[in-house]
């Protein structure tokens, strides 16, 4: 199964791929389960418009590819919308900063997202390094992560947008034991997200890898549940 729940197209402004050339170029690539997330900061008042464009596009597709509406939500002050939007509508959302001092979250999610009617992701985040610099007891703050439906996601970007650097938390995760052990007994989620904003930046062996070297460690790719 290769599912990818993190993509940008135009209406995240860094964004350029108009939704449905971006689906049929996922569709091409063999993406069997696809999340667009686009920015809150990009989307603003046209989350409608958004959403609807989606979910048909989810519809008109449906016998190729399981499509998914999320959002990506920035939580530093410069990016912030209003925090205590409702997000009923969507599929999922990704929050970006988590461990940015800068963010009003103030490094508490579980707080943060408690109103939130969907499933809430932990975008592009070293958590484990989040994790030691809270002193917090791992297995203790990922349980209470799962407990609040929150997951994480392995963000297997290289792209030119972001300069072709990879994550390192990834490759940490990949290569400790430890750290599977401890999703695993935790239950915490774990999400699989490109975050293209190119599509012939696409890099589907990147996402497949992870797919299945999850699958590998006893640890099913997460995949919410589409609303329509
Ligand atoms: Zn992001
Ligand atoms: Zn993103």
């Amino acid at each position: 199964m290769i599912v990818d729940l993190h993509a940008h197209t135009f209406y995240s402004g860094c964004g350029r791929d108009a939704p449905e050339a971006l689906v049929l170029a996922m569709i091409h690539e063999g993406v069997e389960v696809f999340g667009i997330t686009d920015h809150d900061y990009g989307i603003v008042e046209r989350r409608e418009e958004y959403v609807r464009t989606v979910r048909a596009l989810a519809q008109k597709y449906q016998s190729k590819i399981r499509l998914l509406c999320g959002i990506e939500i920035a939580t530093t002050p410069h990016h912030c919308l209003n925090a205590t939007q409702d997000y009923a509508e969507l599929d999922y959302c990704l929050i970006e900063h988590l461990d940015s001092p800068e963010s009003v979250m103030q490094g508490d999610i579980v707080a943060f997202t408690k109103g939130f009617s969907c499933p809430v992701g932990i975008a592009h985040t070293d958590l484990f390094a989040f994790i030691k610099a809270r002193n917090s007891d791992p297995f203790s703050y990922l349980s209470s992560l799962a407990q609040a439906n929150i997951f994480w996601e392995m963000n297997v970007n290289f792209d030119s947008i972001h300069g072709y650097r990879e994550h390192r938390y990834v490759k940490e995760f990949l290569e400790s034991r430890e750290q599977q052990q401890l999703v695993r007994a935790s239950g915490i989620k774990i999400s699989v997200g490109f975050d293209g904003h190119r599509m012939e930046d696409y890099l589907v062996d990147r996402v497949r890898d992870m797919n299945q070297r999850l699958s590998e460690m006893g640890i099913t790719p997460y995949i919410p549940y589409a609303k329509q």
